[in-house]
């Protein structure tokens, strides 16, 4: 059976081709700058170089057709017929409150992602647009949508509310919904898996550490809390985003800098964290670079996200009253090795212990945690569009 899982933003689209016999990806490759000049595919079958082709890309749909022929192209090509793709899983950000768990595409479930485009408006209309290409494209084929906020709708509403009139969630919907669920979702299962322990009996935290970051408290396989909010800018210190700040700053910072709504969001969004911070970047590597060689607004920046991460790991372990497993993944969780260190420094009163030597590994599944630790501390790198392919293969088999 071949899955083909696609991420559409409003200018890209990317997509990745699998066999889900064995999970494997047959092709993958990203549409760029759809409706810019200078649109462009890279595309690469398992096994070849890249292959790059230039060319105008209007639209989404004729992104997509011309994957589709990239799919079949008998150079660069995997496949001999398209009746042999049996259907797509679509990565949507937002589902709201709308969506619990994964669903085939019908006309109703457009209208609901639809109503989530206040809460993804970067993201949501772009998903439609590539669902609308491929149902364009091949229109008997069954679509299925996996929802970035699906695995927190199992947070209870003490956990998702915020301290707001009442009416404001009531009318505005406005409460936390989190992010990055299907990764989460992944790794939690993944490491259960690993350990070769019963996800439904343990108390987990899975630590998503990238250029954007959150932390979700897992219990029992379900989650229970999580460090996005409304958006994607609270929580954790991520590489241009604030994370977590008393709400008022916002209102006093506007004033003092003469900045409107616009601005403000943008400036806590893009020109903050790890980058507003050190003044150096907002990639790890380079702030890590610079604090190891004396930068002290650099070390500050890494201290900042390091102490953030702790923090969540001890609310966490006390909203569900006790740990088991700590998942390290994505680019700074599967690749540094010093701030997985210097979250779980400090933390040996939890029963977590650190062994530096296996904690010496980059991006791939490994014990990081001495043999006497109570706690399990794991690498398990992230991989959302084999979930997405699961998930689809699983709705429409
Ligand atoms: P992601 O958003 O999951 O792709 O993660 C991207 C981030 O991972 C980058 O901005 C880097 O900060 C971080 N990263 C990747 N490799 C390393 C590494 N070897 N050491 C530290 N940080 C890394």
């Amino acid at each position: 059976m071949k899955i083909l899982v696609i991420n559409c933003g409003s200018s890209s689209l990317k997509y990745q081709l699998f066999d889900m016999d064995n999970e494997s990806v047959l092709a993958k490759g990203l549409v760029d700058r759809i409706g810019i000049d200078g649109s462009n595919i890279t595309h690469k079958k398992t096994g070849s170089e890249d292959h790059k082709v230039s060319t105008q890309i209007p639209d989404h749909k004729v992104a997509m057709d011309l994957v589709l022929k990239l799919l079949l192209d008998k150079d660069h090509g995997v496949l001999k017929s398209l009746d042999e793709i049996s259907a797509a899983g679509h990565r949507i950000v937002s589902g709201g409150d709308y969506f619990k768990e994964s669903v085939l595409v019908n006309a109703e479930v457009l209208d609901a992602i639809k109503k989530c485009i206040p809460l993804a408006p970067l993201h949501n209309p772009g998903h439609l647009m590539g669902i609308e290409a491929i149902q364009h494209a091949l229109p008997k084929m069954p679509n299925v949508v996996v929802f970035d906020t699906a695995f927190h709708q199992t947070m209870p509403d003490y956990a998702y509310m915020y301290g707001l009139p009442y009416d404001v969630y009531e009318k505005q919907r406005v409460r936390r919904y989190g992010a990055h669920g299907t990764s989460h979702h992944f790794v939690s299962l993944r490491a259960a898996e690993f350990l070769g322990i019963d996800i439904s009996k343990i108390k987990m935290i899975t630590c998503h550490l990238g250029n954007g970051s959150s932390i979700s408290a897992v219990q029992n396989g379900k989650c229970v809390d999580t460090s996005m909010g409304l958006t994607p800018l609270a929580g954790v210190l991520m590489g241009t985003r604030t994370g977590d700040m008393d709400p008022a700053v916002v209102p006093f910072v506007q004033k003092a800098l003469n900045l409107g709504p616009d601005e403000m969001n943008n400036f806590m969004n893009k020109k903050s964290g790890l980058l507003g911070i050190s003044g150096v970047s907002s990639d790890l590597r380079d702030v890590e670079e610079a604090a190891n060689k004396g930068n002290a607004r650099a070390k500050l920046a890494v201290e900042i996200l390091e102490y953030g991460i702790k923090k969540y790991i001890g609310a966490y372990t006390a909203a569900m009253g006790g740990l088991d497993v700590i998942v390290f993944t994505a680019g700074i969780g599967e690749n540094s090795a010093s701030t997985r260190e210097g979250v779980c420094k400090g933390l040996e009163f939890l029963g977590v212990k650190i062994d530096p030597a296996k904690n010496n590994i980059r991006g791939k599944e490994a014990i990081i945690s001495a043999d006497d630790s109570r706690v399990k501390v794991v690498v398990i790198p992230t991989n959302e569009e084999l979930m997405i392919a699961r998930d689809t293969k699983r709705l429409t088999a």
